[in-house]
């Protein structure tokens, strides 16, 4: 892949050279995926100058068509806008009608040195969102690796080849979560061959241009097995994870990815209903997943309590999935369905469950219900959402009455306040039972009293 020199117009203020000429050279050297002269936005750009270089870049992409010879090169065609969403919007619409191959996104070289990546999740997605979806996106200037699985996961799949050699020159050692000074490591934290064979004190004594022949090719090394460990991820299943586990080795992707929470219900649109694997929540972070998100519109949007239900029984997760195949679900079941004999038919169990918030038996299997594994003890912003959920799923439905057996160590009594609300603004029946120890038999013998009580 080769680019224009558009780079160099942001850096030295122009280069003189005509698009043309450009796209003849890159046909002359025979590359494969070529770069038209765009003209980039850049970070401190008026909104008027930042209009300009869309409507320049755009129209060099037309020209494309007059001046190219040749059919067998993928031609890039690159989405300006800078920090302008509306105006990133706009060239991604225009851009994606072109007959290009390959799209890429402008300018977000300054926000990455910065470390902005929240800002550049915005960009992303707002030209993944105005591009065809089957066109490939390049991400101009990103090439550390500690970035890329925030990159992929947004929607990018190529990188820029240049920053392991930039970054050696600059005696920085890339490491997947971040950027040390070759100067300031005792140890190298990587197994491949350069830091195999040495050490950063003797690397440090080599002349300058080995060392940093060196520092390059292990800056690839890290590069390439990162990118391998993304697609191994992607094919487990595991990209999210992947994410999330980088986005603990630096601040600023974590910071990228609470941004994320902002664009859920796209994510939702654009990822896989079944994966082959289950699911790891580790905290809050995991709420904007797309299966969270998809859970929550399905039940609300698509789903109706079978038509017998009158009542609703609420009960607490556990660590067996399914629920209502777990020992506890069978044995609460049991000592309630003693109680009300034929009556409970009437009841329709579900489970409140963290991160989903209410599944209902029928659906217990369904995936991702009961493929999941979450840390506990919850974090409060899982607390409040599961509650949330609870409070909005009695609030979309119809029952008569609502009772809710409550494991009070996990929810603090929570789900009772949003329940008890949410019925009292109904006007329905509520009542529940809270304690430390919910599957106990004198809870549970409890509990069944209070459901029979619900009937008179
Ligand atoms: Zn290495």
């Amino acid at each position: 892949m080769t680019d224009s020199g558009a780079y160099q117009i942001l850096v030295y203020g122009n280069v003189e050279v005509a698009s043309e000429e450009i796209v003849r050279y890159q046909e002359e050297i025979n590359t494969d995926i070529a770069t038209i002269l765009d003209v980039p936005t850049g970070w401190i750009a008026s909104k008027q100058h930042a209009q300009y270089t869309v409507n320049e870049t755009l129209s060099r992409a037309k020209e494309l068509a007059k001046t190219k010879t040749r059919e067998d090169i993928m031609w890039v065609g690159p989405v300006q806008g800078g920090q302008y969403l509306d105006l990133v919007a706009q060239s991604a619409k225009k851009m994606g009608k072109l007959p290009f191959q390959i799209h890429a996104l402008g300018s977000p070289t300054p926000i990455m040195e910065q470390y902005r990546f929240d800002i550049l999740v915005d960009m992303i997605l707002t030209a993944k969102k105005n591009l065809p979806p089957e066109r490939p996106l390049h991400l101009f200037g990103a090439g550390h690796p500690f970035m890329f699985a925030l990159a992929v996961a947004l929607g990018c799949d190529l990188f820029d080849s240049a920053a392991y050699a930039i970054y050696a020159r600059e005696e920085r050692y890339m490491t997947e979560h971040g950027t040390s000074r070759l100067g300031e490591l005792e140890y190298f934290p990587c197994s491949c061959p350069v830091c195999n064979r040495n050490d950063p004190q003797s690397m440090r004594a080599l002349p300058k241009v080995e060392r940093q022949k060196m520092l390059a090719q292990h800056n690839l090394h890290v590069s390439f097995s990162e990118l391998r460990r993304i697609k191994q991820a992607i094919i487990k299943g595991r990209l999210w994870e992947h994410l999330e586990l980088r986005a603990h080795g630096h601040p600023s992707i974590l910071q990228a990815l609470k941004k994320l929470k902002k664009h859920s219900e796209y994510l939702e649109t654009q990822s896989p209903v079944t994966k082959n694997r289950g699911l790891f929540f580790f905290s809050s972070i995991g709420l904007s997943r797309p299966e969270v998100v998809r859970h929550r519109k399905r039940l609300f949007e698509r789903y109706l309590p079978p038509k017998e239900a009158k009542y609703l029984v609420l009960l607490p997760q556990t660590q067996m999935k399914p629920f209502h195949k777990s020992r506890e679900h069978r044995r609460a079941l049991k000592i309630i369905q003693q109680r009300l004999g034929d009556k409970i038919s009437e009841v329709h169990i579900c489970t409140y469950a963290a991160p989903f918030g209410v599944t209902p038996q029928e659906l217990g299997e369904v995936y991702p219900l009961s493929q999941y594994e979450i840390a506990t003890p919850f974090d409060t912003e899982t607390i409040e959402y599961t509650a949330k959920q609870v409070s909005t799923y009695i609030a979309n439905t119809n029952y008569i009455g609502v009772v809710l057996l409550e494991d009070f160590e996990v929810w603090k009594g929570k789900i009772g306040r949003v329940c008890k609300k949410a019925c009292v603004k109904k006007n329905v029946y509520f009542k529940a039972l809270s304690v430390e120890n919910p599957w106990n038999k004198n809870a549970l013998d409890d509990f069944a009293i209070i459901v029979e009580k619900m009937f008179l």
